[in-house]
């Protein structure tokens, strides 16, 4: 089967983490081209615009957009009316609408648009979602804490409106959250903590409810120097379902089912999908972990705590 033509926009941490490895890797593509403000890639053609990449003509057949979530809907939009099938990182835009829009243009060019949800492709997720199909969930607790500082160097952008702050990595708990567990969750009640020089929250605490009446806490919060924790733990009829390190790992009443150390495939799992949706001629727009963010915004309740300033370190006693 021909290989898919795919360049890939925004060459920032997670494009040459992730992005570019899972795509050498796969012989479902052909990495032809990036787009780029910056230095290019070595070996990858490179273009500055997404105009710019259309307009050369090379063949393309796909683009995966590794950009801010503020701006892409522009670029998407561009994709798609040139006839490319698009891929589009988590948060897969600004708001909520502009992605509706895009699968409604998507789908009236016949092209594919994937929003994916690199979580939910962690090792322990499809085990997760099983064991929990057919068990009555009790009460949920989501802990999402991690330091800004160590995994969002420099990037400015996720501390200006559309950034999303904190729910840049809370929108995984929720994406996986929302797989995993067997009725659909709506917010109820959420606080989010300003910075006061800042547009975006560093922290988020969320009131959930899945529609049969269960609790679901979450708390976000990027302020932790400590122990990084990315885990969801759930009560259940038959005992305590907890999921560790991001999806990474899952133990039932202290029974290990999937390993925290096994490999992790998120990235290459992605771009199979992507293959699949492209050639089958579909689309997989899931907005359920987007619009809950959205409502948090919504509901959330203001409050204002200390500045905050990347270069600052705590100071130490002597
Ligand atoms: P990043 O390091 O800041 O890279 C984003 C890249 O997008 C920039 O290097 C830049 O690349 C391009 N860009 C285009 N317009 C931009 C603008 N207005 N402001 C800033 N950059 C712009 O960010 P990232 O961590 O790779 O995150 C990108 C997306 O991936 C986000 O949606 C994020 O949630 C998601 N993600 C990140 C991680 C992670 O660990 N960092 C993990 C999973 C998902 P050029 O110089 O090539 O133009």
């Amino acid at each position: 089967m021909a290989s898919i033509r795919i360049a890939l926009v925004g060459i920032g941490k997670i494009a040459r983490d992730q992005h570019i490895p899972a795509l050498k890797a796969d012989p479902n593509y052909e990495l032809v081209a990036a787009v780029t403000r910056h230095e290019p890639p070595a070996g990858i053609p490179s273009y500055r615009t997404i105009a710019e990449l259309i307009d050369a003509q090379i063949g393309l057949d796909a683009v995966s957009l590794a950009t801010p979530p503020l701006g892409r809907h522009v670029i998407a939009r561009q994709a798609i009316e040139a006839g490319l099938h698009v891929m589009l990182e988590k948060p897969p835009g600004g708001t909520v609408s502009e992605v509706e829009a895009l699968a409604a243009l998507a789908r009236s060019a016949g092209v594919s648009l994937f929003a994916t949800w690199h979580t939910r492709e962690a090792p322990a997720i499809e085990t997760a979602r099983r064991w929990l199909a057919d068990r009555m969930v009790k009460d949920v607790v989501i802990t999402w804490r991690e330091d800004v500082r160590r995994w969002h160097p420099g990037q400015a952008w996720i501390w200006e409106p559309g950034g999303l702050g904190v729910f840049d990595p809370g929108i995984n708990a929720l994406s996986a959250a929302t797989r995993i567990l067997p009725r659909p969750l709506f917010l109820t009640d959420a606080e989010l903590f300003y910075p006061e020089n800042r547009a975006m929250p560093i922290a988020a605490h969320l009131a959930m409810s899945d529609s049969a009446g269960a609790p679901i806490r979450a708390e976000f919060d990027w302020r932790e120097e400590g122990p990084q924790r990315w885990d969801i733990d759930v009560d259940t009829d038959a005992g305590r379902l907890a999921l560790s390190k991001g999806g990474a790992g899952l133990a039932v009443e202290g029974r290990i089912l999937v390993d925290e150390d096994e490999i992790s495939a998120e990235y290459p799992n992605l771009y199979a999908r992507f293959a699949e949706l492209v050639r089958s001629g579909t689309s997989d727009v899931d907005l359920q972990p987007f619009r809950l963010v959205a409502d948090a915004f919504m509901l959330g309740r203001r409050t204002v705590v200390e500045p905050f300033n990347e270069q600052q370190t705590k100071e130490r006693p002597e």
